[in-house]
């Protein structure tokens, strides 16, 4: 099946007792049995319901995986991952991490004895530097977040096997409609489905995909016995979002081009990051990995103090000053103050993300008014 067609249909059957074609939503914790332990493959909802089950079989499909587990939230996934992990062990990752991931890492898990080891994945080959034989997991997010660095999934994909590491991608900026990180070599997909999944900025939720039969079950028996799995309705509102995730990347895409064009050319912008531009550090890797390059962008004003940041994050009449991504409605984000606050300023300085740094996630919304609402806020 091709991808519009899964994002349909993939995990969704008319439902047996009604025929009803979509996926009810099974509001239900427990489930009848026969006789002990005779039941119809759902006993209780924290471990299985029929509404998430639907989902999961969906969102394994859209990444080319076996399995898919759905989480609470984005961070209820990297956590279910992290938990595979003794004190002791030893994880590489990149240094323009996503907050939340960075935070989980250092003030959570650090604390249970496990390192971690932020570095540039820029040139991959750098990696080999830090492994050692406790490191057990290598992370990455491609693009990186705000500054749309590009990892070579692949490149990394074979120094992690080769060491016999864990190779989790975060694939939340990409969406699988851009990028399947499973068919380079990835063992472990995640992705907030808060973002570009569900689509509509009106839920929260987490996932993970992956081939491995016993790494599945290690992480589903993680995922039962901690328990931050998403209900019913939830689990509905991202198998209905999925539906349009085609159409939707196609309009991010190509509203996203037009946006990074036009802040290019205008007098009054200084840099703009986008892996589409021919010049960016790496966009023969970006054209190599992803389908299209997506309609996340960020940008900086020609001389620009925080001051003149803030008040041009709080000129936009159609974009909307907020935290999160991906959804039909586009947003914009000052990374410093809100989505990257919970990384040192060293750590952040370093990465790029800046005190003058905003970060849009270019909506579906006609081009037309957005271009007309970024020309009035930045000249304004
Ligand atoms: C939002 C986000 C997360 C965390 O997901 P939640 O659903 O907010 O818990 C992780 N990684 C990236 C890249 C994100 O954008």
């Amino acid at each position: 099946m091709k991808f519009g067609t899964k994002a349909i249909h993939a995990g969704q059957h008319p439902d047996p007792t009604t025929g009803a074609v979509m996926t009810p939503i099974y509001q239900t914790s427990t489930y009848w049995q026969k006789s002990p332990g005779d039941h119809k493959g759902f006993e209780y909802s924290r471990g299985t319901n029929p509404t998430r089950k639907a989902l999961e079989d969906c969102l394994a499909a859209l990444e080319n995986a076996r399995f898919g587990l759905a989480f609470s939230s984005g961070m209820a996934a990297i956590d279910a991952v992290l938990k595979l992990l003794l004190p002791g062990d030893e994880v590489i990752t990149g240094n323009d991490l996503y907050g939340g991931s960075y935070r989980i890492f250092t003030k959570i898990f650090a604390n249970y004895g496990i390192k971690f080891h932020f570095i540039d994945l820029a040139d991959p080959s750098v990696i080999r530097d830090y492994l050692n034989a406790s490191t057990k997991l290598i992370w990455i997010e491609t693009p990186t977040n705000p500054t749309m660095k590009i990892v070579d999934i692949e490149a990394v994909s074979v120094i992690a096997r080769e060491a016999k590491v864990l190779l989790a991608v975060d694939n939340t900026f990409a969406s699988p409609y851009l990028q399947n990180p499973m068919d380079l070599g990835a063992d472990i997909v995640m992705h907030s489905a808060t973002k570009y999944l569900g689509g509509h900025s009106d839920v929260v939720m987490g996932a993970l995909m992956l081939n491995d039969e016993e790494l599945y079950k290690k992480l589903w028996f993680i995922y039962n016995a901690c328990g931050a799995t998403p209900g019913p309705q939830d689990s509905f509102l991202v198998l209905r979002g999925i539906k349009t995730l085609h159409l939707r990347m196609k309009a991010h895409c190509e509203n996203g081009r037009l946006v990074a064009e036009f802040l290019r050319a205008h007098p009054l912008v200084d840099k703009v990051y986008w892996p589409g531009f021919e010049d960016h550090p790496n966009h023969d890797v970006a054209v190599r990995q992803m389908r299209d390059f997506g309609g996340m962008i960020s940008f900086s004003l020609v001389g620009a103090d925080i001051e003149r940041t803030f008040k041009l994050a709080s000129s936009f009449k159609v974009f909307s000053l907020a935290e999160s991504l991906g959804g039909v409605e586009s947003l914009i984000n000052h990374p410093a103050s809100m989505t990257h606050a919970s990384i040192p300023l060293e750590l952040r300085l370093a990465a790029g993300v800046t005190d003058n740094l905003l970060r849009l996630s270019v909506g579906i919304e006609d081009i037309d008014d957005l271009l007309e609402d970024l020309q009035q806020a930045i000249e304004a």
